[in-house]
């Protein structure tokens, strides 16, 4: 039996790093400086030019990335927020959590991200901003999903929590928007060994206000102009973080080198594959998602080879309980990706092999139906 192919291997990505990890932890331990300490401030920096952004301001987690700007930009209960109707949940929840109503708009078909040409008609006058969500690391149509939002005055919140280094039109995603959430959970494209997030912005005035909600509303001590949060990300988080930075273009060419394969390896079989980059969109590959109505069927054979796979998501918000006064709502693109949806593994550390015989298991149960 050959070896289980796991969907994410972030021991084996983390192997090679050991010693600087370690490193890390000890010049934490021996600082002993463990919240807002000169570990995030240099993160901060760093990942602020990774993005080219002017501003990178680090929370505890994603969730808190957007909810907090919605806040800083001044969201407030009896708002609108136009969401795509499918992503992970947490871009809707943050609209919740700033009292704001999320409204959904479908996806489109081939780029799974939100269809700005069905935007204009959910834009009403309470709306006061838009989320694309880069999904799977693939950018949003950025430049029509900006027009419209400039002709509305709407404010423009990049959901990046999948979009580490993702170029758009020459860009890098964190500066496509007025502001830009990422997340750092363990499984992103730049993960943490834990929670963490961050906000990057070319506004000085909403960074400012961000530095302060995620500390109390105090952006000096013991000062506190508004109520404000406790969401920081933590000086041990934003070290190893800054280890892994520097890889963070590597992993991505290399998730990019598999996609093509496989891409080249599964034409013309029953199956929907994702879109590769072009002169555009280069996306940086969180999931390699095809699509195919045998979906169950086919993850079935390919566990039985131990290959592991996933579906994201097998349900859009709008059908979950947390949403149940969507529920009677259809957004058809997004509910045919979530029936037909399937995650290959796509890590880094995944060999040529390993990606061949990912490809053969799957022409071989898709030829024999
Ligand atoms: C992971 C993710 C989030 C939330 O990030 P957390 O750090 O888990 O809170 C938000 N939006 C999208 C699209 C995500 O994938």
């Amino acid at each position: 039996m050959p070896q289980p192919i796991p969907f994410l291997d972030l021991a084996a990505l983390h192997a090679p790093l050991a010693s600087e990890m370690e490193a890390a932890y000890r010049r934490v331990a021996s600082a002993s400086h463990f919240i807002l300490g000169p570990e995030l401030e240099a993160f901060e920096n760093e990942f602020a030019v990774y993005c080219s952004a002017r501003h990178c301001i680090g929370t505890g987690n994603g969730l808190d990335a957007l909810t907090l700007t919605l806040i800083a930009a001044g969201i407030a209960p009896g708002d609108e927020v136009i969401v795509p109707a499918q992503t992970f949940i947490a871009t809707w929840m943050a609209v919740s959590h700033a009292g704001a109503t999320p409204v959904p708009v479908d996806i489109a078909p081939v780029s799974h991200n939100i269809d700005p040409g069905q935007l204009a008609a959910a834009i009403t006058p309470r709306t006061r901003a838009i989320i694309p969500v880069h999904l799977f690391g693939r950018p949003a149509d950025m430049a029509a999903i900006n027009a419209i939002a400039q002709r509305h005055g709407l404010f423009v919140l990049e959901d990046a929590a999948q979009a580490h280094g993702a170029g758009y039109q020459g860009k890098r995603a964190g500066q496509l928007g007025n502001a830009a959430a990422f997340s750092f959970y363990p499984g992103k494209n730049l993960g943490a060994l834990g929670d963490g997030g961050a906000v990057t912005t070319n506004d000085d005035a909403l960074a400012e206000r961000l530095r302060g909600l995620r500390n109390y509303g105090s952006p000096r001590k013991y000062h506190h102009p508004e109520i404000g949060f406790n969401s920081r990300l933590d000086e041990l988080q934003a070290a190893f973080l800054r280890v892994k930075l520097p890889h963070l273009d590597g992993w991505n060419a290399r998730r990019d080198a598999i996609a093509a394969q496989y891409a080249a390896a599964l034409g013309g079989l029953p199956l929907v594959l994702p879109l590769l980059a072009d002169g555009t969109y280069q996306p940086v590959w969180h999931q390699y998602v095809v699509t195919t109505p045998q979906r169950d069927r086919l993850q079935a054979i390919l566990a039985g080879q131990d290959i592991a796979t996933m579906v994201h998501y097998p349900l859009p918000p709008h059908r979950q309980p947390a949403y149940r006064e969507l529920a009677d709502r259809s957004f058809p693109a997004a509910e045919t990706l979530a029936a037909s949806c399937l995650s290959l593994p796509i890590c880094p550390t995944q060999t040529t092999a390993d990606a061949e015989r990912i490809a053969a298991a799957i022409r071989l149960s898709l030829q024999a139906s």
